[in-house]
């Protein structure tokens, strides 16, 4: 399999390839340059997650110096469940997300990314330094998935005091080959230093890099994984497609959903939930795609102002129209969240983190519109996020074992100005 930039010009490369580039020298993004067919029957039934991952990522991955290693890497890095079990008495279902190590559904692509590199990466001498900029979920979803790789190195570069307060300790708890470095500064002013470092073709030379944002093709591809796994099951024991509400940021996890739809597998309807960022609720009724500026909201791992993934949108569905008619996405609100946090509580004695309750939140919606049967993807566990839930239910979320042995660790950032010379004075030193 090949993968060629969205933008068209840049020669097509192999998934390695494509991994070690990050963005397509032309700009783009990279994406299959032709999607396999798969039929749910090709599936074993009763497959494990990573079993799932395996078959699913196989075309992806032929031909590629990583095609024999993906069985031990998906077995490696989806050792945790990713359970599909109702919400309330309605029919619904929730997709549990966060039962990986740091509690987020990011878990699952930086796993997968984590094990591809560490087999790319063998010159243990010139480590490779893996810059990322998060603004709570990512990095420390990276630094749990790269700690104590041999030949490997995170920076993980936050906003200070602007992530919740388990989010920054999760992030410096790891130690050894992995660093937070608390910027004093914006989510945005991260992204400018990453960039800018990335970017410095000096410093490069002396200390090789490379990211771990949301448009890398090895957190995007798994993704797919669990759409495909939960889609499956539910087709066995119902012999129906399962719709998706998915809490949307860069639109990462969503386009998976996408992937695995256009693949052949048994989805149906996909809605989109962001929070207060307006701009694919406004695409979607109809409007111009106009990126801006983010705002500051309760699910703050979704303050996104220009969707990193759109552009793979607009190549999957290069018409506008037919794109609007099948997809949808709505825009929530803090108070609709803090509201739906509350009714999920109240009715089905649910807590829901603020990033799943914008899905939740869009299903009465959706039921008058398509009815069906949907799942609810829930992104976060509330534990990570307990300031915001647990005023609003009035008790305590229980904290996951895994996200326990974190926080009981102790943690430690360093204070970075918003300032580039010092990033790289850092890191050189
Ligand atoms: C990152 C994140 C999202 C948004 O996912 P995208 O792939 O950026 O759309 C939603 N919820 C949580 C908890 C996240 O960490």
């Amino acid at each position: 399999m090949k993968f060629t930039s969205t933008r068209g010009i840049a020669p097509p490369v192999g998934f390695s390839d494509a991994l070690a580039a990050g963005l397509a020298p032309d700009g783009g993004l990279y994406v299959p340059a032709a999607l396999p067919a798969l039929a749910a029957g090709d599936f074993a039934d009763g497959q494990s997650f990573a079993a799932c991952a395996s078959h699913l990522l196989a075309p992806f991955l032929a031909g590629d110096p990583l095609e024999k290693a993906l069985p031990a890497i998906c077995a490696e890095a989806f050792d945790f469940p990713v359970p599909l079990r109702p919400i309330g008495a309605g029919g619904d279902l929730v997709l549990e997300l966060f039962r990986g190590p740091t509690a987020a559904f990011k878990d699952v692509g930086a796993r997968f990314l984590a094990g591809c590199l560490a087999r790319l990466q063998r010159d243990q001498a010139r480590p490779l330094t893996i810059l990322v900029a998060t603004s709570g979920d990512t990095g420390a979803a990276v630094a749990a998935a790269f700690h104590r790789r041999p030949g490997l190195r995170v920076v993980v570069l936050h906003p200070r005091g602007r992530v919740s307060p388990r989010q920054a300790h999760q992030l410096g708890c790891f130690g050894d080959n992995v660093a937070s470095l608390a910027v004093e500064g914006s989510f945005d002013d991260c992204q400018a230093l990453v960039k800018q470092a990335l970017g410095d073709a000096q410093l490069q030379q002396s200390l090789p890099m490379s990211s771990a944002n949301s448009i890398s093709l090895g957190r995007l591809l798994p993704q797919m994984s669990y759409y495909a796994h939960a889609a499956l099951a539910h087709r066995a024991r119902h012999d129906e497609f399962l719709n998706f509400v998915i809490p949307t940021g860069n639109l990462g996890n969503a386009m998976a959903a996408m992937l695995a739809r256009a693949c052949g597998l048994p989805i149906g309807r996909i809605a989109m939930a962001t929070n207060a960022n307006p701009v694919l609720g406004e695409f979607f009724a109809g409007g111009d795609y106009a990126a801006r500026a983010s705002v500051a909201t309760l699910a703050n791992a979704m303050d996104v102002g220009a969707p990193s993934n759109f552009e793979r949108l607009r190549w999957l569905f290069p018409q506008d129209a037919l794109l609007r008619s099948s997809f949808e996405a709505a825009a929530i609100g803090d108070d609709q969240i803090r509201e739906t946090i509350k009714l999920a509580w109240a009715r089905h004695g649910e807590a829901l983190c603020p990033h799943t309750a914008t899905a939740f939140a869009m299903l009465p919606a959706l039921h008058a519109r398509h009815g069906g049967c949907w799942a609810v993807v829930a992104t976060a566990h509330p534990a990570k996020f307990e300031g915001i839930v647990e005023p609003l239910i009035g008790q305590p979320v229980e904290v996951p074992p895994a996200l326990a042995e974190l926080l009981g660790r102790p943690s430690r950032h360093e204070a970075m100005p918003a300032e580039y010379p010092a990033l790289r004075r850092w890191l050189l030193q």
